[in-house]
């Protein structure tokens, strides 16, 4: 479950220093490595690019848009676009480059810095989030925002959530009333596209429309709360900036002001706050590059839209629109076939690929029997290509949902295979890591009623009542840090309460700024905790180390402050997130989710589980558009490989989530064909049974046992 590999932690040092300067303003977010690295003395771009990518990066001012398909150059055009600012003499820490994740900024800028040398390293690059959270810390307080508020992660939203939903009495509603889930999707997609709750009711809920006003008031409520509790979610990351940047003041003037020119890369991700905050930073200069591909947009259910890329030439008018058509990442037979997937799709602006690079095998497509068959290909050959010299990290196992590697990763443990998984559940998003950090977080912030909650509702003797009775005292007394210890107890609770007094007062009590204040907080609520943990999970052991690792990584931050932060936003999704061997000396295969592997590449890539209704996700098939992002979903990840594209389904499908022991699966829709045709046949069957005609397509298995239990409806 947890992404995090314990073998690559343990027993390193300066795990935080990645974090650490997030908190400090004028220092860069990313500092990519410590080694100096010896720059060329001049690049050539002409001999590095071709005319189009040259074109891109040597534009003078004004705005600019690169829309060109996957594989193109977009995010390497990009690279050389912030070396050539820099070459010009633009100073790097007035250049803001925008990314979608923290690991890709860090690979760019490391990139630049190959290219002109250490001074790219006080470039500012970054995700929207991260930046975001820097200019509040640094401007929040010039516009009413506390310096020092908690950023609640999204399940912590949702449990803000459900207080509102719970102290409006709507818990108690006879009829199906949405869930907190629900409730913050809706808010969050509210936010991030400004369309109106009702309108968002009406099209995605209708179920719920009925509870229209009760949406407001929940809103209401929990907008308030927030604020009083000195909470800030990631919505209000991206609005706060947002409305900073709109206004007409002197400190909208400062902010925008901050950067000469701003990149952003994977734009047609973007929604449109992103967009708007864009369009306020760029209000003095118009300095703006962005660089996407409408046929790779896979985050519509986070708000994002294809609006944004499409429309770029209408709100910065006058910007250079740059096409780019030459694939230099894929073999021609990936390319025929990745065309012939995205060809398909209903709306598209890009245009079909070329590339150079003939030769090569066609991709596989490649039936097994079972899961179990699938699972022994895709190891198997891993370990050929191994042999024939692909290093495991450059190859990728990609797949639509994160449960969706759960064999495999026991086969690759068995057999001996080191790997790192992107996406999926995460580490800090783990119960056990949440419980702990609750007890920082009201330390940090006594009005964090969502921790308080949560570690009160650990305490054996505390119930859901008691919970409730001490935070409503805690809030009557403002708050105050003795507030818990002078809250009454029922008997039950009178053991429990006394212990949580004597910790908290320990914590309290201990110097906060000395050198390792924050693992020794966590070693000293452990004193406490580990026992509740050993009663409360199952899986000890590991959750156990999980926590030696939180310890570890907490030893790297300056505060406590400051490692709350960074782990809220921008949680690692893997080893290499906490900066150890970036460029990694750990030779480690990956397994990543599509949605994780985007602008990735590597040699050889298996896209595992092709069977629709898995992927597509089943979820997704309620309408043409989220059928649409499926595609290009599956364009993205079969549009990672340089050399070897394998693409498998297993038959038989054990799913118990169907109600059936087991079903016969259909090859997803997207591999139809005229797909096929470009791609040659394998079939994988368990020894015993006779090979299946591979040109006969998914063959017909009948489980007579299975028709048997489905005779007496179980
Ligand atoms: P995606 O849409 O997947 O994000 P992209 O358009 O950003 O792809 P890049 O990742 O920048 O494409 O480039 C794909 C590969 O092609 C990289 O390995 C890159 O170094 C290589 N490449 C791009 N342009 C050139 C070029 N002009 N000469 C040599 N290699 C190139
Ligand atoms: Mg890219």
């Amino acid at each position: 479950m947890t992404t995090v590999r314990s073998r690559a932690l343990a027993g390193r040092s300066g795990v935080g220093s990645l974090y650490s300067n997030l908190m400090h303003d004028d220092a860069r977010v990313y500092p990519s490595r410590i080694r100096e690295v010896e720059a060329k003395r001049t690049t050539d771009f002409a001999a590095e690019l071709n005319p189009a990518q040259l074109r891109a990066a040597t534009h003078a001012d004004g705005p600019l848009l690169i829309i060109a398909g996957a594989g193109t150059g977009k995010t390497r055009t990009l690279v050389y676009r912030v070396a050539h600012l820099l070459e010009r003499g633009i100073r790097p820490e007035r250049i803001l480059l925008l990314t979608f994740t923290r690991r890709s900024a860090q690979e760019m800028l490391g990139r630049a810095e190959r290219l002109v040398g250490s001074m790219s390293r006080a470039v500012h690059g970054g995700t929207f989030h991260a930046t975001a959270h820097r200019l509040l810390r640094r401007f929040g307080q010039a516009a009413g925002l506390p310096a020092d508020f908690t950023i609640m992660d999204q399940s912590d939203a949702e449990d803000l959530m459900q207080l509102s939903r719970a102290k409006l009495g709507f818990s108690e509603k006879k009829k199906r009333f949405p869930k907190k889930a629900t409730l913050h999707q809706v808010y969050s997609r509210h936010v991030n596209t400004e369309i109106p709750v009702p309108a968002i009711l009406s099209e995605d809920y209708p179920q719920f429309r009925e509870y229209e006003e009760d949406f407001s008031r929940i809103y209401a409520d929990y907008t308030v709360r927030k604020s009083e509790r000195n909470l800030v979610d990631y919505d209000d990351l991206l609005l706060f900036w947002a409305m900073l940047v709109e206004s007409e003041s002197a400190l909208a003037d400062r902010i925008a002001s901050l950067y000469d020119h701003i990149l952003v890369d994977e734009y047609q991700d973007t929604n449109q706050l992103q967009s708007r905050i864009l369009r306020g930073m760029c209000r003095a200069h118009r300095n703006i590059t962005v660089v996407g591909d409408d046929a790779q947009s896979i985050y519509s259910f986070r708000g994002a839209t294809i609006r944004n890329i499409l429309d770029f030439p209408a709100q910065f008018e006058g910007a250079a629109v740059v096409p780019l058509e030459e694939n230099y990442r894929s073999t021609q037979p990936i390319l025929d076939v990745t065309n012939t997937v995205i060809s398909r799709a209903e709306e598209r602006y890009t245009k079909n690929l070329f590339t150079k690079r003939t030769g090569g095998e066609k991709p596989w497509l490649v039936t097994a029997h079972d899961e179990q068959a699938q699972t022994r290909f895709v190891v198997d050959r891993i370990l050929e290509l191994h042999e024939e010299g692909v290093p495991l990290h450059e190859m990728a196992v990609l797949f639509r949902a994160g449960y969706m590697s759960a064999d495999l990763e026991i086969e690759l443990t068995a057999r001996s295979i080191p790997f790192e998984k992107w996406g999926g559940i995460k580490f800090l998003e783990a119960a056990h890591v949440k419980d702990v950090l609750a007890f920082l977080r009201i330390l940090e912030n006594p009005r964090d009623e969502v921790s308080w909650y949560r570690l009160l509702m650990l305490m054996p003797g505390i119930g859901e009542a008691t919970a409730r009775g001490a935070i409503d005292s805690m809030a009557l007394a403002g708050w105050a840090s003795d507030a818990f210890g002078r809250y009454e107890p029922p008997p039950r609770a009178r053991a429990a309460h006394a212990e949580l007094v004597l910790l908290l007062d320990a914590l309290r009590t201990n110097p906060t700024d000395a050198e390792g204040a924050v693992t020794m907080e966590i070693a000293r609520v452990r004193r406490l905790y580990d026992d509740i943990l050993r009663e409360r999970y199952d899986r000890v052991e590991p959750r156990l180390s999980d926590l030696d690792q939180l310890q570890t990584i907490a030893g790297g931050y300056p505060s406590r402050a400051a490692f709350l932060s960074a782990l809220a936003l921008e949680p690692p999704q893997a080893t290499q997130d906490f900066g150890f061997g970036a460029g990694s000396e750990d030779d480690v295969l990956i397994l990543s989710t599509a949605h994780s592997a985007k602008g990735r590449e590597w040699d050889a890539v298996f896209v595992i589980w092709a069977v629709d209704g898995w992927f597509p996700s089943a979820r997704s098939l309620g309408s043409e558009e989220q059928i649409e992002e499926e595609r290009r979903l599956m364009y993205v990840a079969m549009t990672r490989p340089r050399n070897h594209l394998f693409v498998t389904y297993p038959l038989n499908v054990y799913d118990t989530r169907r109600g059936a022991d087991y079903s016969m699966d259909q090859l997803s829709r997207f591999i139809d064909r005229g797909v096929r045709e470009g791609m040659q046949r394998v079939v994988v069957d368990r020894p015993e049974s006779a090979p299946p005609d591979p040109a006969a397509g998914p063959l017909p298995v009948v489980d007579l046992r299975a028709m048997l239990k489905g005779r007496f409806g179980a």
